[in-house]
């Protein structure tokens, strides 16, 4: 655990403290290695929440994008309690996972929480894990993050502009497209960019999947995913799949299979969405 409560707040580990585990109240003793993140620890005995994890360097990244009371937080139901990873602000629990799971942990999980969403360490297995169009980072500038997805000659873009706002451009210059989708795109709010030769608007889950309908047909991303993890199936609640760069990839179909679709959502927008 990052937080230990030390006179009724919650601190984070440092040499030589000990503090009180805020579900049972049990000490805790500072780990301040040189190798793995500044945790707290339970004694070997002690008896607490079986399904916290190991504290890496990722668990700590994620629970770092939050403010210090959306993290580690004991959530009482049932008479049972367990520590949720973060609460997002509108009350969503969120589970940061790097080691694989059993389908009757996710079940359990699930079913306490109610409302909760998965983040997972996809790191170990992003050599296995393709999307049909290549999706790569362009470059990166200052504030800027350009991502883009490539499907033969077209081409979706998305741009953080100096005020945070991401944006949409689609050069559509090698599409063949009718007035009724022109129309289409109208509607959901893109204007035609005469001088960039592209359509552009405010990104959106929404926009970028119509986009991605008018290149592929499909609303979503297809993904394979070579020894898929399968007990990732029996998830039932979002899964968000964290390759360590700036975007994640919600599988909304396949979750755990060998293929299935979904499609990227920036880590900033899903920040902005959650925190
Ligand atoms: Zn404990």
């Amino acid at each position: 655990m990052l937080y230990g409560i030390i006179n009724g707040e919650k601190k984070r580990a440092k040499p030589k403290l000990k503090a009180a585990c805020p579900l049972y109240g049990t000490e805790l003793t500072a780990k301040c290695g040189a190798i793995k993140v500044w945790h707290w620890a339970h004694r070997a005995e002690a008896f607490c929440d079986e399904w916290t994890e190991g504290e890496t360097k990722w668990h700590k990244n994620w629970k770092d994008c939050f403010g210090i009371g959306q993290v580690e937080v004991v959530v009482k139901k049932r008479f049972k309690k367990h520590i949720a990873d973060i609460v997002a602000k509108n009350g969503v629990v969120i589970e940061v996972q790097h080691s694989p799971i059993s389908p009757q942990m996710i079940e359990a999980r699930e079913d306490f929480y109610g409302r909760m969403i998965w983040i997972v360490d996809a790191r170990s297995f992003k050599e296995n894990f393709n999307v049909r169009f290549q999706a790569f980072v362009l470059k990166q500038l200052k504030e800027k993050v350009h991502l883009r997805w490539k499907n033969k000659d077209t081409v979706i873009e998305t741009a953080l502009d100096e005020e945070g706002f991401e944006w949409l451009y689609f050069d559509c210059s090698h599409l063949q497209l009718g007035e009724a989708q022109k129309d289409d795109l109208t509607k959901i709010g893109f204007f035609y960019n005469s001088s960039l030769k592209c359509w552009k608007a405010e990104h959106s889950e929404k926009r970028f999947r119509y986009l991605n309908y008018l290149q592929t047909g499909l609303f979503y991303i297809p993904f394979e995913w070579k020894w898929a993890r399968p007990s990732w199936q029996f998830a039932q609640k979002p899964v968000f799949l964290d390759f360590h760069k700036k975007y994640l990839f919600y599988v909304t179909d396949g979750t755990g299979k060998r293929e299935g679709l979904g499609y990227f959502v920036a880590k900033e927008r899903f920040l902005r969405r959650y925190r």
